[in-house]
């Protein structure tokens, strides 16, 4: 249903791209060492037990319980050495030992690593050992880590590191992931000349194009392909020809300028020509002219061409799409609280996101904002970790007043 007319709040218009978005079902797999920053498609299980032995946990001696005295010291005999990838191959009988170290398998009979820093002295194969009175085993389990068919991973996770790490450990070679989104990236204004244009041939207007760039780093960790599309003039038949070829090959688009009630703003006559409008204003600030709709199958982001818009609506809006769209289990964001270090001028109306910077207090943190606020300063995100989260009916706050900050390695994550 198209809400042209009406402003929505920011969880609203989220509410209304998670109604109509459906995660796309495509998978494919992926070899596991390029399958960083991509969306697992459906539960993966553990090839084999982690550790697939019992395994020593520290240096030491592999020893029989029943052979220690927890009263005085004792003494058991060395019969080998059970090394990481060099396991002993006998059986630890009644009385006897074998050095084993970290990762080694535990070898038969044995049921006890003694830790080396508690052995009196060894005088050729016999080891004496002070009282045993440890109640570790200092034995890894077979599956201490994962059993065998155990669930590594479920569906709609990141592949991180540490997931990698598991996996390959767990015997997966290759992962089942979601298809990456193709982003197509427009820019639109005929002020805007590319960021490689000298200085010199700037013409008096022109400025250069900083959303493109922008909105394709921060994009960078999702699973997507970015298309850059250029710079569209301020001209509806180029801007009309150019989204519709682009909505053929994209799953997204995303353009920046060109939104608002301006003579030279096309870019909502054309969703609205081409395909469905569902809306085009946010109480939101910034970021309130903002459309979202469709051309055929492919979603487009109409964003606000003031950079600092253009970067709030794609950490808060674009980016949590493109997630859901990718597969990716949604997660809302961090949001801490933080005590104003600074007073800070609101109007009630639209949710404000200020650029601040907060620091961790002895029992919580504070936070300031950085300076002026303007949707056209990149200024305001210099020394900016976080986004501060005004209300709508909020009016003016005063310093020491408790405010809700969104950390932005988080929105970036
Ligand atoms: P518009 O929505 O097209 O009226 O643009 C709003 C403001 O953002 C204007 O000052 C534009 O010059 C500026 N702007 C639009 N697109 C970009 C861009 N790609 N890079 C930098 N500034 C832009
Ligand atoms: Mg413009």
């Amino acid at each position: 249903m198209a809400q042209h007319s009406q402003a929505l709040d920011l969880e609203e218009a989220l509410a209304a791209i998670r109604a109509r978005v459906s995660q796309s079902t495509v998978q494919v797999t992926c070899p596991i060492d390029e399958s960083l920053g991509r969306v697992v498609a459906k539960p993966v299980a553990a090839a084999l037990a982690l550790p697939p032995f019992p395994a020593s946990a520290m240096d030491g001696y592999a020893v029989r319980q029943e052979d220690v005295d927890s009263a005085k010291p004792f003494a058991l005999t060395q019969v080998g050495t059970s090394l990481a990838g060099h396991p002993f191959a006998g059986t630890v009988i009644r009385g006897q030992c074998v050095r084993i170290f970290t990762g080694a398998p535990l070898p038969e009979g044995a049921d006890l690593v003694i830790l080396q820093e508690n052995v009196i002295a060894t005088h050729q194969q016999l080891v004496s050992f002070q009282p045993h009175t440890s109640l570790d085993t200092h034995v890894r389990a077979i599956g201490n880590d994962i059993d065998q068919g155990e669930i590594v991973v479920d569906a709609g996770e990141l592949v991180t590191p540490f997931l990698l790490g598991h996996l390959a450990a767990a015997g997966i070679h290759q992962v089942p992931v979601c298809a990456e989104i193709r982003v197509g990236i427009f820019s639109s204004g005929d002020e805007l000349r590319d960021p490689a244009t000298p200085v010199e041939e700037l013409r008096y207007g022109e400025i250069y194009d900083a959303n493109r760039l922008t909105l394709m780093q921060l994009l960078k960790n999702l699973p997507v392909q970015c298309i850059d599309l250029g710079c569209l003039p301020d001209d509806p038949d180029i801007v009309n020809t150019a989204l519709h070829d682009a909505a053929n090959k994209c799953d997204v688009l995303l353009t920046s300028g060109g939104v608002s009630v301006g003579d030279a703003d096309f870019i909502v006559q054309q969703i609205q020509r081409q395909g469905e409008l569902e809306f085009w204003r946010l109480n939101l600030k910034p970021g309130k002219p903002l459309a979202f709709g469709r051309i055929n199958d492919c979603w487009i982001f109409g964003l606000p061409g003031n950079p600092v818009s253009t970067i709030i609506t794609a950490l808060l809006l674009v980016r949590p799409t493109i997630g859901h769209l990718a597969g990716m289990k949604s997660a809302a964001p961090l949001r801490l609280t933080a005590v104003l270090a600074t007073p800070v001028h609101h109007s009630p109306g639209r949710t404000e996101f200020q650029r601040g910077h907060f620091a961790a207090l002895d029992d919580g943190f504070s936070v300031s904002h950085t300076g002026e606020q303007g949707s056209n300063r990149f200024s305001s995100f210099r020394h900016a970790n976080c986004l501060i989260e005004i209300d709508k009916d909020q009016g003016d706050l005063q310093a020491g007043a408790v405010v809700t900050i969104l950390p932005l390695t988080n929105l970036l994550h």
